[in-house]
């Protein structure tokens, strides 16, 4: 009965749970309101059917679209601009009919009259702001960039209606397509490829002013067919600019029409080498399919008199490169006249994959010592913890895009100063970029997952392998992201929304969207898992959606299914708030047990009454005649009466007792055993593992690791019980950094002090406008006596105040990227945070000057 009724109340709950759909967990008036973080999340989740199943596997039923394209396109160098004919051969694989077709047209983001550029707030234009900043606000504004869509036909050449709307297009089939038919579209486009110098984008050129050249780094540059998905039908949210993208499956034939003395690097395997590499590249090619480490293909000298012989070659000379690719979801390329270009075969899972590198004179000597070692190592790593990376080719290329990825291609930024010296940042931030942006390859180039809805699922996973394989390049390799320990200021801060936010809504994009869930999945690897347990758990999720398309949950699911373990508190607490990591000692207790013995127990609290100190009160008075002493008379029994005297009953009432034991009750109560109770806070919110580093007063250490399952009853504050014979001298949480507690000064038992130091300086006093004109009129004098002459050029030159004055074009290469986050690929070229916080109370406009900053 009581069974019966249990199992009703649980089905009304779970029934309620969903309805609300997103229900925190079940409300509870009572309890101080305590949540319950261990409440399952289930209900936030699809409803899993036999598409994504409930363990997190793709289902019998799962489907997805698949696009194939033939394109032939021609890089203009004298315009800077693409024109190209596309032919796409659409698959319906869905049950549905489709009576459109969506495609994206992401360069529309560059229209001035995008949703990108009108829909995004002011740049923060308080105090200084570098030329470079300036500039780029300038020539973003007037950019008119954005396809010119000049035919759009079946593939009989009827013309076809269609829509542009902003940066999605939908072309009107004048047939439906059923399910299981397909379709072909042909469209011709061009547009104005964008300075990438200047405006932020994913693709883009660069202009080498000293040698007259451009490098081309071309991705996003045909309409590409949008997604239609079981989660979301077409996913055709604009582009405006944070949020990458997700694609379909096909192959691609693409033919590349470029001027005859550039290199042409692509995605996908060269078809024609006869037609556009000289013998000796061939020859240079067969070899380091088999060398042991990368030879040139273009040797830097030969890259030289490419880039010097361009003001001299006829321009109407052209090549044409062919490339195909199978089972990709996206095609880029880049083209140069200054590529060098190095290759080397590597084996993985017994295929060969040839990782070249293409880079500019300007990238030297780094590019060659480090660019295609980084592939290498990249391909090596990220296929032991996923699966064997199944494409022909890995390719990166130096030039003005700081790091993006496409398939088998990726652009990445870092260069050594013009003298050929680099800093340590620039040598670590061109392995870290490679790294990342090769290992894009697997998420989400292969493992698909929506970018523009989730950045997180691509950048997090894909960060998260970066740190292991930063790790594996060299002992203390300084990775900026994994690390728990590096995460806990922004943990703290305010300003943030939780993981799985949509991607234009996010803010402090590198550190929700890449930092938080890397760390996350290392916590969940090193401290909650182990290692053995997540890594199969996580090569799973990428075995069962390479080349498909996952949602979130499916990653959830997934790794609970494959460890064994619910996390549901888990992805809760890391991907759905913005709680972080606190959890202090606020409490030790030390218990012991009574022997009951009289005379043993009197002993004990004679000495526990003779340690308590004496008050001040009492110690004054001792000196001062009592009363009793004047007349001792007005003593009595209780003046002599020992409350600590053991009786003979007493004593005999114990051995009573004690004959009353059995043999193993008489050896507890003789047990000398410390019992401590801990008190823990956990004023971060997130709840947590807490590993306890316990120090005793023999010396010894041990670390007990007290699971996440503690804080169910109460997620505030927890009792832990430590049971030793020895004597506890210090205790700590977190001594080895693992779980990203943002509060050190809490972690220790007793509290332990941190030193710091501060800096001593001079004040430099500036002289007032007063003392400087009575210098200059004092110096002028001094002048006139010494020379007649040159009075106004001397007071000019050592005019303090012109010292500083700014000449607009002393910098023309200032480093761009500086504005950009240095980590994140996908960080816009100016951050608008700061104007959030602006006031908007005045109706009066306020005059600011901007100050340029160098
Ligand atoms: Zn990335």
């Amino acid at each position: 009965m009581i069974a019966r009724n249990r199992y009703v109340v649980l089905l009304c709950l779970s029934i309620l749970a969903h309805s609300w759909g997103q229900a925190q967990e079940l409300e509870n008036s009572k309890y101080g309101g305590r949540p319950d973080p261990f409440y399952p999340i289930d209900s936030w989740w699809a409803t899993p059917g036999e598409t994504r199943l409930a363990s997190g596997a793709p289902g019998p039923d799962y489907w997805q679209q698949r696009a194939d394209y033939v394109i032939d396109v021609t890089l203009d160098d004298d315009r800077q601009k693409i024109s190209g004919r596309e032919s796409v051969q659409y698959f319906n694989q869905s049950a549905h009919t489709l009576r459109y077709i969506w495609f994206q047209l992401d360069q529309n983001l560059y229209r001035p009259d995008s949703e990108g550029l009108l829909g995004s707030p002011a740049p923060g234009l308080e105090g200084r702001v570098p030329f470079a900043t300036l500039r780029s606000i300038l020539a973003r504004e007037s950019f008119q960039g954005g396809f010119d869509i000049s035919e759009v036909t079946d593939g009989e050449g009827v013309p076809l209606p269609y829509k542009i709307l902003g940066t999605a297009m939908r072309v009107d089939l004048p047939v439906p397509l059923a399910s299981g038919a397909s379709t072909e579209i042909r469209i011709a486009f061009d547009y104005r490829v964008l300075d990438a110098k200047l405006i932020f984008g994913r693709g883009g050129y660069e202009f080498f002013e000293k040698d007259n050249n451009y490098i081309y780094e071309i991705a996003q540059w045909y309409p590409r067919v949008a997604a239609y998905t079981d989660y979301s039908g077409w996913q055709h949210e604009p582009y405006v600019g944070h949020g990458e993208f997700t694609l379909e499956f096909g192959n691609f034939v693409v033919r590349i029409t470029a001027p005859a003395d550039m290199v042409v690097a692509a995605t996908g395997e060269l078809k024609n080498p006869l037609a556009v590499l000289s013998l000796a590249q061939r020859n240079r090619l067969a070899d380091a399919a088999v060398a042991d480490k990368p030879l040139f293909i273009v040797t830097p000298d030969e890259a030289k008199a490419n880039q010097s012989r361009s003001s001299v070659t006829d321009r109407s000379t052209t090549k044409t490169w062919e490339f195909s690719a199978t089972n990709v979801r996206d095609f880029a390329f880049a083209a140069s006249r200054k590529f060098i270009w190095d290759a080397v075969g590597h084996n993985i899972g017994g295929q060969r994959v040839m990782a070249m590198s293409y880079y500019p004179i300007e990238a030297e000597p780094l590019w060659s010592k480090y660019s295609t070692a980084a592939i290498t190592h990249t391909l090596d790593v990220y296929s032991r913890f996923t699966f064997d990376y199944p494409y022909p080719v890995a390719i990166s290329v130096n030039g003005p895009v700081f790091g993006m990825e496409y398939p088998m291609i990726c652009f990445n930024g870092p260069r050594p100063e013009a003298d050929g010296t680099y800093s340590k940042a620039t040598k670590y931030g061109l392995i870290s970029v490679i790294i990342h942006e090769v290992g894009h390859n697997w998420f989400p180039m292969i493992v698909n997952s929506d970018e523009r809805r989730w950045t997180w699922m691509d950048e997090g996973l894909n960060t998260f392998l970066q740190y292991l394989a930063e790790q594996e390049w060299e002992t203390d390799y300084p990775s900026t992201r994994g690390e728990p320990e590096n995460i806990t200021a922004f943990m703290r801060s305010t300003e943030q929304r939780p993981v799985m936010t949509q991607s234009e809504s996010l803010l402090q994009f590198g550190n929700v969207a890449y930092a938080k869930p890397a760390t996350a999945l290392n916590l969940l690897r090193e401290t909650i898992l182990g290692r053995e347990v997540f890594d199969f758990a996580f090569k799973e999720y990428a075995r069962r959606w390479k080349f498909k398309r996952p949602m979130p949950e499916d990653f959830f699911r997934t790794i609970e299914d494959a460890s064994g373990v619910d996390l549901d508190w888990f992805w809760r607490g890391w991907f759905y708030s913005t709680d972080h990591v606190d959890v202090g000692i606020s409490n030790v207790k030390l218990y012991q047990i009574d022997t009951s013995d009289p005379d043993e127990n009197a002993e004990y609290k004679r000495s526990e009454k003779d340690k308590k100190p004496k008050s001040l009160s009492v110690q004054r008075n001792a000196s001062l005649t009592k009363r009793v002493d004047l007349e001792p008379g007005l003593k009595d029994f209780y003046n002599d009466y020992d409350e600590l005297q053991v009786s003979e009953d007493d004593r005999k009432t114990f051995r009573k007792f004690i004959d009353g034991l059995n043999a193993e009750e008489r050896k507890l109560i003789k047990r000398k055993t410390n019992f401590y109770v801990i008190t823990l806070q956990n004023l971060g919110g997130l709840v947590t593992p807490i590993p306890l580093t316990i120090r005793y007063d023999d010396a010894t250490s041990e670390t007990i690791r007290i699971p996440a399952a503690i804080w169910r009853k109460d997620p505030r504050s927890v009792n832990k019980l430590v049971i030793t014979e020895k004597n506890i001298q210090q205790l700590e949480i977190d001594a080895q950094l693992e779980t990203a507690d943002a509060n050190a000064d809490n972690d220790h038992w007793p509290a332990k002090l941190v030193p710091s130091r501060f800096k001593l300086f001079k004040d430099e006093i500036s002289k007032n406008p007063m003392q400087k004109a009575l210098q200059k009129d004092s110096a002028e004098s001094k002048e006139l006596k010494e020379s007649k002459g040159s009075k106004d050029e001397q007071t000019q030159e050592t005019d303090p105040d012109k010292k500083d004055a700014i000449s607009p074009d002393a910098d023309a290469d200032a480093n761009v990227d500086v504005d950009v986050d240095v980590d994140s690929d996908t960080a816009k070229a100016f951050d608008n945070r700061e104007s959030e916080d602006r006031d908007s109370g005045p109706r009066s406009m306020r005059r600011t000057r901007i100050e340029a900053d160098r």
